[in-house]
């Protein structure tokens, strides 16, 4: 009785554990990159300070957007650059586990745990590939072919170690970075030296998060980490020299990692009570996925509040308006004579007035997945439609003869 209670035991706390994430198996390379970049690039760091302060004027602004409350769709197209092995095996990982670790993703994202704040943001593989034709969102390119990739995989621009050049990698499989999140899976980081960077948001061609296969998991803590850089969160530790010292913190908003809640820390303290003095929870931060502790779980309101207020600005605003998750079939019109709708963003009812030559005629309400949600009549010249039942997000309003006439309506 003893010995199956302490097996149950045993499963639950694994089960749980695997729930939580593993945090960072090895470091990530993005800050190496970004502190090279903001000493040698002028051009960069010109851009990225632009950038803090648009996303700090952004969340004082954001208290008041009507978008507050709408999840944000993010298109992404995931580049896998093996070395030649069938698919499912070795560096070419399977679309089942890409899937997979997209789910994962999102449940962190989502906050399914429950341990910190729902970011309200839901990620796509891309149903639409920048011709308009129908994808998967996976793209596969056999990368030994390019020199130093086969023994030590992908050498991130700046760093000395002996891999492939970084952008003859990405120049085998990348998509506009204006419509899609670019993620390359690649076999190896500086011959196992990181399990993945990704680039702050300052645009660019080679824009995008770089992983390793054995990461690319639903359970990875390193993915939701690598994801939180690409829009633009610091490490909980950011300021600590390298774990000598506390983080500077007369102003939260501005030191550190720029966030209220999560107290600084020095990357390897991950204790019960935090050496480096601070008010806010602790938990906050050697629970966050932002750090380099055992075990991660959570991302904080003042993370959401930094994620989204990126999220409304360039270079990844565009993202929040690509097609490429909308399924192909949906074709926008952006204006037109015969129909208005209003109000738009909704939020219980939209109006849809229209010419009364077209009483009579269908309308359907689609998702961004083609799925039907509603759908109706056109029945006067000021047709009402209930939409107070959806949840947040984008919905496509065709209408019209075979209904040709299709509207984008965001539901608040
Ligand atoms: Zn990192």
């Amino acid at each position: 009785m003893k010995k199956s209670s302490n097996f149950i035991l045993l499963i639950i706390f694994l089960l749980f554990f695997q729930m939580q994430g593993k945090g960072q198996s090895a470091e990530c390379v993005t800050d190496y990159i970004h502190n090279n970049l903001m000493q040698t690039d002028s051009a960069y760091r010109k851009q990225l300070l632009i950038l803090e302060s648009q996303v700090d004027a952004s969340i004082q602004n954001q208290a008041n957007s009507i978008l507050k409350s709408l999840i944000y769709t993010i298109p992404v197209v995931v580049n896998v650059i093996h070395l030649g092995e069938p698919i499912g095996t070795g560096s070419n990982i399977s679309d089942i586990q890409i899937q997979q670790a997209i789910i994962g993703l999102n449940d962190r994202f989502r906050n399914v745990n429950g341990l910190g704040v729902d970011v309200e943001f839901d990620f796509c593989l891309a149903s639409r590939d920048p011709n308009g034709n129908s994808t998967n969102g996976i793209n596969r390119v056999n990368g030994s072919i390019v020199p130093n990739y086969p023994a030590n995989g992908i050498t991130p621009t700046g760093n000395m170690c002996s891999g492939a050049v970084e952008t003859a990698i990405k120049d085998l499989s990348r998509w506009p970075v204006s419509d899609y999140y670019n993620i390359w899976v690649v076999s190896e980081i500086c011959n196992g030296g990181f399990v993945g960077y990704a680039s702050y948001p300052v645009g660019g061609l080679y824009d995008g998060l770089v992983i390793v296969s054995t990461s690319m998991t639903s359970t990875s803590g390193t993915f939701p980490h690598e994801v939180g850089h690409g829009f633009f969160l610091y490490h909980t530790f950011n300021g600590d020299g390298g774990n000598v010292s506390c983080p500077i913190d007369t102003n939260c908003l501005i030191n550190g990692d720029h966030v209220c809640d999560t107290p600084p820390h020095k990357q390897g303290d991950c204790g019960i009570t935090n050496p480096c003095p601070s008010d806010s929870v602790w938990d906050n931060s050697r629970y966050n996925y932002m750090a380099y502790c055992p075990l991660v779980n959570r991302f904080t309101q003042g993370q959401k509040d930094r994620i989204r207020a990126t999220a409304i600005v360039a270079p990844r605003a565009s993202l929040l308006t690509s097609l490429g998750c909308v399924a192909v079939g949906i074709n926008e019109i952006s204006s037109n004579n015969i129909f208005s709708i209003f109000p738009n963003p909704a939020q219980s009812v939209i109006n849809v007035r229209s010419d009364i030559k077209l009483l009579g005629s269908a309308y359907v309400v689609y998702d961004n997945t083609g799925k039907t949600i509603l759908k109706g009549k056109i029945t006067s010249e000021n047709t009402i439609i209930e939409v107070g039942n959806l949840s947040g997000g984008i919905y496509w309003f065709s209408v019209g003869e075979n209904l040709k006439q299709t509207f984008k309506v965001i539901k608040e």
